[in-house]
C-alpha cells in the first residue's frame, strides 16, 4: 500500500527526475568536487553509474533535456570517444574500490547510438570497474527501436527499459512533433518481452498543447491495457524563454518520414 503524503505534495519543489537535482548545480560544483567525491568512495561502498547519451534522432517540440539530434555522426563519435575516456579516467580514480550496483543508460536517447556502441561501453565499464550483474537500465525513445536493439539489450543482461510514450494521442503527437503510433508502441512491448525484459516503465505526460482530459484518460486506458509495471506521470512545463522550440527547418530536418 502507497503512503499518501498530501503536504509533501503541497510544497513546491524543484522538477525532480535526478538527484541531486539541477537546481543544486552551480559553478561551486566543477572538478575538484567530483574529484572529492570520488576519493571518497571506500573498497565497498555500492555504487551506481549514470551514462548520458545527449543524442536523439529526432527531437521533440517539448523537449527540454540536454540533447541534441544525432544526424551529424561525427559528433556522436567524437562524444563518444570523450565519455570512453571519461570512463576511463573514473575508473582510475577509483583504483578498483567501489561495487557498481546499478549502470543507467539515459539520455537525450540512449538507441540514438548504434546497438554495437552500446556493447562497447558495457564491456568497457565491466572490464574496468567492480561490477558483478549490475542491475542495467536503459532509456529508449520507441521510434529508434528494432528486434536488433531488442537481441543487444537482452544479450547485455539489461533488466529495465523506459519508454518515452507521453500520450497515445495521434493529433497531441502530431502538436508535439512525436508521431508513434499506438500499434508501434505495442509491438516494442511484445518484442521487449519476447527478450523476458519486463521490467518496462511508461514516460507518459499531461498538459500537452491541445490535450484534453478525455485525451489523458485514453492514454491511460492505453497504458493499463498494455500494463507496464512502472508508470511516470510528467506535468508538460511551457518554458518557451528557456527552452525555445527546435527552428522551423530543425523541424521538418527531424520530422519522420
Ligand atoms: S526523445 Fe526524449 S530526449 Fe529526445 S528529443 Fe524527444 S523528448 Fe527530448
Amino acid at each position: 500500500m502507497w503512503s499518501y503524503h498530501p503536504d509533501l505534495l503541497a510544497r513546491p519543489v524543484p522538477r525532480y527526475t535526478s538527484y541531486p537535482t539541477a537546481m543544486e548545480f552551480s559553478d561551486d560544483v566543477g572538478a575538484d568536487a567530483y574529484a572529492r567525491a570520488l576519493d571518497a568512495v571506500e573498497a565497498a561502498t555500492p555504487i551506481s553509474l549514470y551514462v548520458h547519451i545527449p543524442f536523439c534522432e529526432q527531437i521533440c517540440w517539448y523537449c527540454g533535456c540536454n540533447t541534441g539530434a544525432a544526424g551529424r555522426k561525427h559528433r556522436l563519435a567524437d562524444y563518444l570517444a570523450a565519455l570512453q575516456s571519461e570512463i576511463r579516467l573514473v575508473a582510475k580514480r577509483l583504483g578498483g574500490r567501489g561495487r557498481v550496483q546499478r549502470i543507467a543508460f539515459g539520455g537525450g536517447s540512449p538507441n540514438a547510438i548504434a546497438p554495437v556502441e552500446l556493447v562497447r561501453l558495457l564491456d568497457l565499464l565491466l572490464t574496468l570497474f567492480d561490477a558483478h550483474r549490475p542491475e542495467i537500465s536503459i532509456e529508449l525513445d520507441p521510434r529508434g527501436f528494432s528486434a536488433e536493439w531488442a537481441l543487444v539489450l537482452a544479450a547485455a543482461r539489461v533488466t529495465r527499459v523506459s519508454l518515452g510514450v507521453q500520450t497515445f494521442a495521434p493529433h497531441i503527437q502530431q502538436a508535439i512533433g512525436r508521431i508513434q503510433p499506438l500499434s508501434h508502441i505495442e509491438r516494442v512491448v511484445a518484442g521487449l518481452r519476447l527478450r523476458d525484459i519486463d521490467a518496462i516503465n511508461f514516460d507518459l505526460m499531461y498538459g500537452l498543447p491541445g490535450q484534453t482530459l478525455a485525451d489523458l484518460d485514453e492514454t491511460l486506458d492505453e497504458t493499463i491495457h498494455l500494463a507496464p509495471s512502472r508508470i511516470s506521470l510528467f506535468g508538460y512545463a511551457h518554458l518557451p524563454n528557456m527552452i525555445p522550440a527546435p527552428a522551423p527547418d530543425r523541424r521538418q530536418r527531424s520530422a519522420r518520414p
